[in-house]
């Protein structure tokens, strides 16, 4: 755990980029430190790892929990049910389904749509075409609230690269009239900032290294 790293970028950020410490893989034990420095803001990629902590750390009420994995639709009434912001939201099908689930649960979910600026086999998203074709019909959905977008860049760009990449999440998110872009994780939130980033997702950094 690299306290002294967290206190370093918090110091760094413009008042308006917020922090998502990314706590997949590490403990509630090493998540309550991190809460104790006055981090609210938690994300988590996998549904059951996530729940587990969630468990541990259920009189912790300042916690926000993020879920930033890939939506598994037969999980999408847990994940509306334990987390408050969802980053990771990456078809229309998928988006229906929430806001349907949403409606049932009576729960009103922050949502990211994933955007996928670039060919990359590994990653999901809506290609942006689409996403401004169906952006009428998005809109009508009840019970979710859509923040703005969200994407991850692929491995190994450089910084220039992945600039381009970021600004163009920007201003895909300010034509559609969207407050935040959650971009930028460890190896190049830097980047990320300069771009217009609202929300970076920071685990290693942060954390240390992870096994997976
Ligand atoms: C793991 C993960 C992160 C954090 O990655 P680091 O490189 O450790 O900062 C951010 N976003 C998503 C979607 C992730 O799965």
């Amino acid at each position: 755990m690299e306290i002294s790293n967290y206190i370093q970028i918090k110091n760094k950020l413009p008042l308006d980029v917020n922090l998502l410490a990314v706590s997949k893989g590490f403990s509630s034990q090493e998540i309550r430190i991190i809460n104790n420095e006055g981090q609210k803001d938690f994300g988590e990629s996998r549904f059951q790892e996530a729940n587990q902590k969630q468990l541990l750390l259920k009189d912790f009420k300042n916690i926000k929990w993020h879920f930033i994995g890939r939506v598994q639709s037969n999980k999408i009434r847990k994940i509306v049910q334990n987390f408050e912001y969802i980053h990771s939201v990456d078809s229309f099908e998928k988006l229906l389904k929430i806001s349907q689930v949403s409606i049932e649960e009576n729960k009103n979910p922050l949502i990211m749509l994933q955007v996928k600026l670039c060919d990359d086999p590994s990653k999901g998203g809506f290609n942006p075409k689409v996403l401004i074709e169906k952006w009428d019909q998005i809109q009508q959905f009840k019970s979710i609230k859509i923040k703005g977008l969200m994407t991850i860049n692929p491995k190994g760009l450089s910084s220039k690269e992945n600039i381009k990449l970021f600004k163009e999440c920007r201003k895909l998110a300010d034509s559609l009239k969207l407050h935040d872009c959650s971009m930028g994780m460890s190896g190049d939130w830097e980047e990320a900032v300069e771009a217009g980033s609202t929300w970076l997702r920071l685990g290693s950094i942060i954390f240390g290294n992870r096994s997976y």
